[in-house]
């Protein structure tokens, strides 16, 4: 009854406004292209906002009212309004980090890589490493991985190790294996891979996913300063870029009192959701200590811990079911143990914790369905800390197709990144062979099997572009057009589908879908404001798209100039 009277007052609110009930905006925002996500009230004109959260959403005309002397009235000349886009998976410090270090991303050739590093190398102090990451080979004539000979041609005696775009993979040259003491009879530690020349044995420079840390632990540590560097660095050109929350996929506690810190001193605005490295010591502290939800005005958040459970697909890590269709000598691996996440599965379900879990391969993906499951029988709804506890599976790349209706039967999210599959389906095919297709990327199965599929850009993966994930959603071609055999058109997903992919869908894989994800009354006025509307222009102009303002918690943190 109580409730009922509420909801009549707030309806009589709107429906009769007075002068005097109505308290003027902050900020409202007329002549606009509203999207809201919101299927009840899908369009609008213009949008109210006081302090940080939506107040009135509707006509031009109505919002008239909310404008007081003090209101900062926005004129959009017909800018598409979205709520706040949300990247569901990506890596902040590791976009502030490609910034900061040899940023590789788009070279077109060996030599254009080589010519990049000799060029850092002749900057470098005798013995100073040089690390850098973002190439990816597939494009390369011919398509295949660098070695540590190349880069000793142009550095012979300063140490390097250059991370593939995916992060599953580095080379690095052979003085920065002289330094970790990698030769031929090295074993591959667990979780990982030595590549060696099939006629020498000798290793070849190529390290995959657990078999990079050989080396990387040679690296002096970055320090503290560059690290929050990398934040900053990392939140601003998300911001630009129209993001208003990152899911950040993996980390520790240290990152988190980092955050703490540059929201404390107001260097960073952005939403983080963020999850941790687990199994391990940060998991079971999260689980010990419990969440932490929603501080600095509803900007940070950690409740999630992030599992590994195999490597990815450009550096035949993936974890399948069958053996690779371009290298029959290998399936890739699996890159947990099933003895330690067993139990922590158990005890983050009891008390609350969320898991997400990286699994691209076929196989990859069976073996956590099959270990959540598991989990979630021993752990009935009602000794769990939260009943729905809205596990997630990052990537859900390569899924056999008898195992994608058992995500909505058990409850999981696939979180995916469509600009995967526009850059992945270029090799995939050969990697994976025509028949195994059936069941990649498939955003559009796991959408009608009942899921909602929150949208990531894996930076620095890819290249966290809001408009290349929307693009590759709804084309599911690569950005000229193109797309291959077996690329499986019919699994792009519609415009409106998209839209929620990086709004409403990711704020409720966060738990968050009554607090912002849509441009609603009451919720956080999170908001992207594009230069065209991505909802109907041609589909290649959605790449030439622009944001031209975002506003995160009602306050305007980036305008284009
Ligand atoms: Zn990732």
């Amino acid at each position: 009854m109580k409730l009922f009277l509420v909801v009549l007052s707030l309806l009589l609110l709107n429906v009769v406004p007075t002068q005097t009930r109505i308290q003027p905006a902050d900020i409202v925002f007329k002549n606009g292209t509203v999207y809201t996500a919101n299927d009840r009230a899908p369009k609008a004109q213009a949008i109210a906002v006081k302090a940080d959260r939506i107040i009135f959403v509707g006509t031009n005309a109505a919002a008239q009212k909310y404008v007081g002397p003090q209101t900062r009235v926005i004129d959009l000349h017909g800018n598409t309004v979205l709520p706040g886009f949300t990247d569901a998976h990506q890596h902040l410090s590791g976009v502030g980090f490609r910034e900061m270090t040899l940023n590789l991303e788009g070279t077109t050739s060996l030599d254009d890589l080589l010519a990049k590093v000799k060029a850092r190398v002749d900057q470098a102090k005798p013995g100073e490493w040089v690390t850098g990451r973002g190439w990816i080979e597939t494009h390369w004539q011919p398509p295949l991985f660098p070695t540590r000979w190349d880069l000793d041609k142009v550095s012979p005696n300063n140490p390097v190790i250059l991370g593939r775009a995916d992060g599953h993979g580095a080379v690095a040259n052979s003085a920065a294996f002289k330094l970790a003491g990698i030769d031929k009879n090295t074993p591959n530690p667990f979780g990982g891979e030595i590549s060696k020349d099939k006629q020498s044995g000798e290793p070849n420079g190529m390290l995959l996913d657990a078999a990079q840390g050989l080396v990387r632990r040679r690296v002096p540590p970055t320090s503290r300063a560059d690290e929050e560097r990398a934040v900053v660095l990392g939140s601003k050109r998300n911001i630009e870029l129209g993001w208003t929350q990152v899911q950040d996929a993996g980390g520790d506690f240290d990152d988190v009192e980092i955050f703490k810190k540059l929201y404390t001193s107001g260097e960073i605005k952005l939403r983080i959701y963020k999850a941790i490295h687990g199994p391990g010591a940060n998991a079971n502290r999260l689980i010990k200590e419990g969440p932490i939800i929603g501080q600095f005005q509803n900007r940070l958040t950690l409740r999630t811990i992030k599992v590994v459970s195999d490597g990815a697909l450009g550096s035949r890590g993936a974890a399948l079911l069958g053996p690779y269709s371009d290298a029959h000598d290998t399936s890739g691996f699996l890159t947990v143990k099933t003895e330690q996440l067993r139990p922590m599965l158990i005890d983050a379900l009891r008390q609350g914790i969320q898991v997400e879990t990286h699994a691209i391969g076929d196989k990859a993906n069976r073996y956590i369905l099959d270990e959540y499951a598991t989990a979630l029988r021993a752990v009935p709804r009602n000794i769990r800390k939260v009943a729905d506890p809205r596990w997630r599976v990052e990537h859900a790349q390569i899924v056999n197709p008898v195992d994608i209706p058992r995500f909505a039967k058990l409850g999981i999210i696939p979180s995916m990144q469509p600009s995967h599959a526009i850059g992945d389906l270029f090799f995939a095919p050969s990697r994976l062979g025509i028949e195994r297709l059936q069941g990649a990327y498939a955003w559009e199965s796991f959408i009608k099997s009942g899921v909602v599929v929150p949208g990531g850009s894996d930076a620095p993966v890819e290249r966290g572009e809001p408009m290349i994930e929307f693009y590759a959603a709804v084309a599911r071609k690569d950005p000229k057009g193109f797309s291959g055999p077996g690329w499986h058109l019919e699994e792009a997903v519609t415009r409106a589908q998209a839209l929620k992919m990086f709004t409403i869908w990711p704020a409720y894989a966060a738990f968050e879908e009554k607090l912002r994800g849509t441009i609603e009354l009451g919720k956080l006025a999170d908001l992207t404001i594009l230069s065209a509307d991505i909802m109907t222009i041609p589909e290649a102009e959605i790449l030439n798209t622009q944001c031209v303002m975002t506003v995160i918690n009602g306050e305007v943190v980036f305008e284009r100039s």
